[in-house]
């Protein structure tokens, strides 16, 4: 099957609700907490209610969830209020489970989606399916993973397919408890441009004070909807209580957001959008033959090293040139990481180049 048509079959439902708003507690805790948020969060722009019933912790000896009985209590929520229930399963077991006792979405984990042995099993289970399944990013940067786990489902012949982007670990110390690196979530809708995409801004933050912004920011992307963590009382919530919001915040948010549009029909926007971006064009040629350039003196740079035996790498004139950067960028509205980040690139790219010259015969 081409692309192309696998593409036109990705569920449509999430593009005429805008946002789609997923929320409820990190886990299901008893009967009465997930009925009661469930109640809290119906009449609103929520659509779903979402409790995790087994809790894949980092580390044992936290609270693992529930169980099989949190998917009852799930049941309840759905009759009493209309919301529609999502749960994630991990393995094929809760996938059973699960749809047993019908559960409207299946959302696949980040600790799950970094095997592919997992989420083939899991996919196995669900051949054919019309059940929504929303697949979180792997918990490391890896774009080809993400793809790979939704590529699996596809040749399963799952047709109702979504991401869910819930940032990525790091050991660098962040202001996030995973960093979003919003360009892998980019690149994954650039891959598949019809499919759903979701911001879970919960797992990203780790706390509550960022988790506004952070939609914000997914909706300005053009995101299709979010799921956030939502608990009637966050500081007694059993796991992730430091990022859960109550369903009151959730909804004054909701109503705060602002919505972005994907396209405008006003024909001056139209003209000062094209005159803007043929800026841009100009200055991106501009960028690449400055970059074209800028190699070429590091291959003679490249040269003179191996005439002389010198090493390629000198830390101190990299830190030099880093702290000129920064300081020139920083003042002049440019991120220090993005600062960073761009020269690491270029500084690699020069490296390589010198590489080959060294080892050219
Ligand atoms: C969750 O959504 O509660 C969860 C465990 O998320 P993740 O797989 O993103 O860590
Ligand atoms: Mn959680």
């Amino acid at each position: 099957m081409s692309k192309d048509s696998i593409q036109n079959r990705w569920l449509s439902k999430f593009k005429h609700q805008n946002p789609f708003i997923i929320a409820g507690p990190c886990s299901a805790e008893t009967e009465e907490q997930v009925v009661q948020i469930a109640q809290e969060l119906k009449d609103s722009e929520v659509s779903v209610i979402r409790a995790g019933i087994w809790k894949p912790r980092t580390r044992p000896g936290n609270f693992e969830g529930v169980g099989a009985i949190g998917l009852n209590w799930l049941k309840t929520a759905k009759v009493e209020t209309g919301l529609q229930t999502a749960t994630e399963v991990a393995n094929p077991y809760h996938v059973e489970l699960a749809l047993k006792n019908e559960i409207d979405i299946l959302w696949i984990g980040a600790r799950t989606t970094v095997s592919p042995f997992n989420v083939q099993e899991i996919a196995e289970v669900l051949r054919g399916t019309n059940k929504t399944v929303l697949i979180k990013n792997p918990v490391n940067p890896d774009l080809s993973l993400w793809i790979g786990a939704i590529e699996r489902f596809l040749n399963q012949d799952v047709k109702n397919l979504g991401a869910i982007h819930r940032g990525f670990s790091s050991y660098n110390n962040s202001t996030y408890r995973n960093v979003p690196e919003w360009q892998i979530a980019i690149d994954l809708q650039s891959e598949f441009p019809e499919m759903p995409i979701i911001l879970d801004p919960s797992h990203i933050a780790g706390r509550r004070d960022l988790i506004f912004e952070l939609c914000q920011t997914a909706l300005d992307l053009n995101y299709n909807g979010l799921m956030v963590e939502t608990h009637h009382n966050p500081d007694k919530a059993w796991s992730d209580s430091q990022q859960q919001i109550t369903p009151q915040t959730l909804l004054k948010f909701l109503s705060e957001l602002k919505v972005r549009k994907q396209h405008s029909d006003d024909v001056n926007f139209s003209k000062d959008l094209e005159k803007l971006r043929a800026q841009i064009d100009v200055m991106d040629d501009k960028l690449m033959e400055v970059l074209i350039d800028r190699m070429q003196i590091a291959d003679k740079i490249g040269g003179l090293k191996k005439e002389h035996n010198v090493a390629i790498f000198q830390p101190e004139r990299w830190k030099q040139i880093l702290e000129k950067m920064i300081e020139k960028g920083d003042g002049k509205g440019l991120q220090k990481e993005f600062i960073l980040n761009l020269y690491k690139a270029i500084h690699q790219e020069s490296i390589a180049h010198q590489q080959k010259i060294i080892h050219k015969n």
